[in-house]
């Protein structure tokens, strides 16, 4: 090792890259041995898996966001604010734009540049439109904590202006179209019929939601959550369809426009709000970084150890990386967030290796299962391998625990057990003096 402490740059603090960088910086940051810089485009943290609470106003931002100069002070690592844009292999530099500040538009830093010895890139992934025409102008999306809120705005606007208004409605008004029928759009559809029944129970009692409100989750595929397996497709199904939500499959969108959604068949479904949550891609600077090899959706190609194939000090892990699922050939691991945390788990422990000269050992995915939250409603899913010994169906409160628990291994993961236990009980008290859904 050399007299400088060895730079470990983690570019993306999300699931799995600010869980890294805190464990990183506790570990190897606070006693000198390694010098972890953390580069975010955001200033404060929120764990993606709830922003479709966000946007149905069930769950605040602000007592679930983490600061990222805060974390970075109390667990030794740096925290730098930026994009990054582009990479010098050779240099072992990587290029970080100009910070502005999206409110106030003020450009707050110039370019940068941050050197490393080891680098790892866990920027996470975007839907994917596959250029589907009005989707940038007409659809909101839900990859930040601002398109969600924003989404959860409107919503609340549209039940206020319907409620005001003398004139009758007209057919579009108050209908929601999601697009896309993975877990995002099935939970987002859960969660909206209980936060449009709970908003108008505060008082907006001139809309009839079983006559006026209408939720459409429309998916192009022949079976909603096609990723996960059948019987919880079949029972997601079947209680979407118990609370009144539209479910269409086989329904390919080829247009969204501004009073709805046009699908192949020629056939038109109106809506005020239309959500785009299908299909996942790596953002596309990936593609262009110093010929780092990417897949057909800008992944990073990683191998087993997580090392990107073309260049073994640069690392990727979560949604950003194409790793290969060891034991199923063939296989690469799903963009999720319990792959996220698992992988910067184990990267937490080859970069101490990799410091003290050991070789790496391969990463090998553990699957737990899958859950689905439909809202208040129910929680529904599988859990599987060595955690039950098996293949376990489980529905209901259980399974509604189990759901709950990923995040609490996150909140673990960023602040300890005594900490997540105080911030758990502080919310707990607080949700009993604030109404159930956001109203503004
Ligand atoms: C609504 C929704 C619900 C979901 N539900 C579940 C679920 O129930 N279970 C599950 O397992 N998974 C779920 N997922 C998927 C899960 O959120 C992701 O798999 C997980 O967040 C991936 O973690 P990550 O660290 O790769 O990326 P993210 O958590 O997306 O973090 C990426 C970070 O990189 C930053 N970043 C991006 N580009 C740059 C750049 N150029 N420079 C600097 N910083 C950058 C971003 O600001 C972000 O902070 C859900 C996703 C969504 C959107």
């Amino acid at each position: 090792m050399s007299a400088s402490p060895h730079r470990v740059v983690i570019v993306g603090g999300g699931a799995g890259g600010l869980e890294l960088a805190t464990r990183l910086g506790d570990t190897l940051g606070k006693r000198g041995l390694a010098q972890v810089t953390l580069v975010e485009k955001a200033r404060t943290h929120f764990w993606k898996p709830h922003l479709h609470e966000i946007a149905a106003g069930t769950v605040d931002l602000h007592t679930h966001a983490v600061d990222y100069l805060a974390q970075s002070h109390w667990h030794g690592f740096r925290y730098r604010v930026g994009e990054m844009t582009g990479l010098d292999r050779t240099r072992r530099e990587v290029q970080v734009a100009p910070y502005v500040d999206p409110e106030e538009g003020e450009q707050v830093t110039g370019a940068r540049i941050f050197g490393y010895d080891t680098l790892v890139i866990a920027v996470g992934s975007l839907n994917n439109d596959f250029g589907t025409p009005g989707v940038q102008e007409h659809a909101m999306l839900l990859e930040t904590p601002a398109q969600a809120e924003r989404f959860h705005r409107r919503l609340v606007n549209a039940c206020v202006r319907a409620h005001a208004q003398s004139a009758p409605l007209r057919p579009e008004q108050l209908q929601v179209a999601i697009i896309g029928a993975g877990a995002t759009g099935v939970e987002l559809a859960a969660e909206l019929h209980h936060t449009t029944r709970t908003l108008v129970s505060y008082g907006l009692d001139r809309i009839d939601p079983e006559r006026d409100i209408r939720i459409n989750v429309i998916e192009a595929g022949p079976h909603i959550l096609a990723a996960l397996p059948q019987r919880m497709s079949m029972s997601a199904q079947h209680q979407l369809e118990k609370l009144h939500v539209r479910v269409r499959t086989n329904a390919r969108v080829t247009e969204v426009t501004d009073s709805g959604v046009k699908l192949a068949s020629g056939e038109t479904i109106p809506a005020e709000l239309v959500v785009w949550a299908a299909g996942v891609k790596a953002p596309e600077f990936l593609s262009k970084l110093d010929t780092l090899e990417t897949n057909r959706i800008h992944q990073l190609v990683v191998s087993s150890t997580l090392q990107t194939t073309r260049d073994e000090n640069v690392f990727a892990i979560g949604d950003c990386a194409a790793a290969p699922w060891l034991g199923r050939e063939g296989t690469l691991v799903p963009p999720r967030a319990q792959a996220a945390h698992q992988q910067a788990s184990h990267l937490a422990r080859q970069i101490a290796r990799r410091l003290r000269g050991q070789p790496l050992q391969p990463w090998r995915y553990r699957d737990f299962g899958s859950l689905v939250s439909l809202g208040t409603y129910t929680t529904v899913g599988n859990l599987m391998g060595q955690l039950v010994g098996g293949n376990f169906w489980i529905e209901g409160l259980f399974a509604r625990w189990m759901y709950q628990s990923l995040y609490k291994m996150h909140e673990v993961a960023l602040h300890g057990y005594w900490k997540t236990a105080l911030g758990s009980a502080s919310r707990f008290i607080a949700r009993r003096t604030v109404p159930r859904v956001k109203l503004h």
